[in-house]
């Protein structure tokens, strides 16, 4: 199969079945996660603004609740499919595992392009996709979040619809929302500060200075717009950025908050002042310390990956390095941070946001981020330990330490 049909779903599958090796598992840990728990497809109708009605598919994977209670994004993405949300919800499950949070994964997405419909059009599709999935929702039960392409606004909706139908205010069921109706404070650049606290451990490991350090960031959207803020705040140099209409390079460096607003004006980095545009395996390849893809998932391939020339790789996306490209990277020695740990500082604070709202008590924004900080930085050091330790790659460590804590939890729980 070419790789870049590679289905997300068997690359996760993938990547459980060699750490359930690894490990010496017994066979049903495997049996029991290579799929999801629970798996729902809807199909709803919407009135568009012109008057006319039309249908739209969306879905929900709860791929295990050993841990807790399912978490996870909702995406809404005009190339979105079934084996992609059941992959990225199994994702879920060990990027939450990894952070030693107490949640099993979850995903959802609408197949959708929200880049041609009005506010209210999102508005109403975003409240009859709630209604449709709202039997497997709930604080106690699965705990949707933003992801591509959704934000607060949208949960905001999708809480108030949820909240209509139980009769009561139910802010717990949903995370990622605005302050003002229980949202936490800090939770909009948690995923990009989270990345940016182990892209800098990772740096001291291997005794890069921050100071000048030089950053390419693939993605420049929520994420990958903050990352490249935050670590310029450490002294790094964002020289490059891109996102899917095209990039800004420039080798002497580029203000990463100038840029994202110049995206914001046009809608794109590309024609930012004293930049060059370039293509996406062209940025990829370009001479730096540090790359953050933060886009989606399989960018770095087997066809790419020779060109890679960054020392740490902070993967900020879901899934953006293939497992042959991975291989290579190993091999090369790039140290890869991967997904479940270095883009984990999103659902970290929507674990915070969850707490805050089920006991009705604020944080302060330091209070998050230092939270944050603390539990980002133990995460690294235990994967950094164990990929020391068993001599093998980041991304195996934190698969090898993810699928044994689950393994434990239905140990304990006697399910095998
Ligand atoms: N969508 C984000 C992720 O992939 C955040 C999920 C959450 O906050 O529950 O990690």
């Amino acid at each position: 199969m070419a790789e870049r049909t590679l289905n997300p779903f068997e690359i996760a599958q993938r990547q459980i079945a060699e750490a359930c090796k690894a490990l010496g598992l017994e066979p049903a840990v495997y049996e029991i996660l290579k799929q999801p728990k629970r798996f729902l497809e809807v199909s709803f109708p919407v009135r568009m603004d012109d008057g006319s009605i039309q249908v739209f598919t969306g879905w929900r994977s709860q791929h295990t609740d050993a841990l807790g209670p399912c978490k996870g994004g909702l995406r809404f993405h005009p190339e979105s499919y079934a084996d992609e949300v059941k992959a990225l919800s199994m994702w879920m499950t060990f990027k939450c595992a990894t952070l030693g949070l107490p949640y099993g994964g979850g995903k959802g997405g609408i197949r959708c392009d929200v880049k041609k419909m009005s506010q209210g059009e999102i508005e109403r599709m975003s409240r009859a996709f709630m209604e449709a999935i709202s039997p497997i929702v709930g604080p106690e039960k699965d705990i949707p979040a933003p992801d591509v392409y959704t934000n607060p606004q949208i949960m905001a909706w999708m809480t108030d619809e949820f909240s209509r139908l139980k009769g009561y205010n139910a802010f717990g069921v949903l995370t990622g929302k605005p302050l003002i109706i229980g949202g936490s404070a800090g939770r909009g650049t948690a995923t990009a500060r989270g990345c940016v606290f182990v892209v800098r451990e990772a740096a001291r490991k291997l005794g890069i200075n921050m100071k000048g350090a030089t950053v390419v960031v693939q993605g420049f959207g929520n994420a990958g717009s903050f990352a490249a803020q935050l670590i310029q705040d450490l002294g790094a140099k964002v020289i490059a950025a891109n996102d899917s209409k095209g990039a800004a390079f420039n080798p002497k460096g580029m203000d990463a908050r100038e840029l994202a607003e110049h995206k914001s004006k046009t809608g794109s980095v590309k024609g930012f002042p004293g930049s060059r545009d370039m293509s996406n395996d062209e940025l990829l390849s370009l001479e730096c310390d540090i790359l953050i893809p933060a886009a989606l998932e399989n960018q770095i391939t087997s066809k790419n990956v020779s060109g890679v020339k960054a020392r740490i790789i902070g993967e900020a996306a879901n899934g953006p390095t293939t497992p042959e490209a991975d291989e290579v990277l190993y091999k090369k020695g790039v140290l890869v941070l991967p997904d479940i740990l270095a883009s984990a500082g999103g659902v970290t604070v929507s674990y915070f946001e969850w707490v805050q709202n089920l006991m009705n008590f604020y944080w302060t924004e330091e209070e998050v981020n230092s939270r944050l900080e603390r539990m980002m930085v133990q995460a690294f050091e235990a994967i950094y330990d164990l990929h020391e330790r068993k001599g093998v790659s980041m991304r195996d460590a934190a698969y090898m330490n993810a699928v044994n804590r689950v393994a434990q939890a239905m140990r304990v729980r006697g399910w095998i």
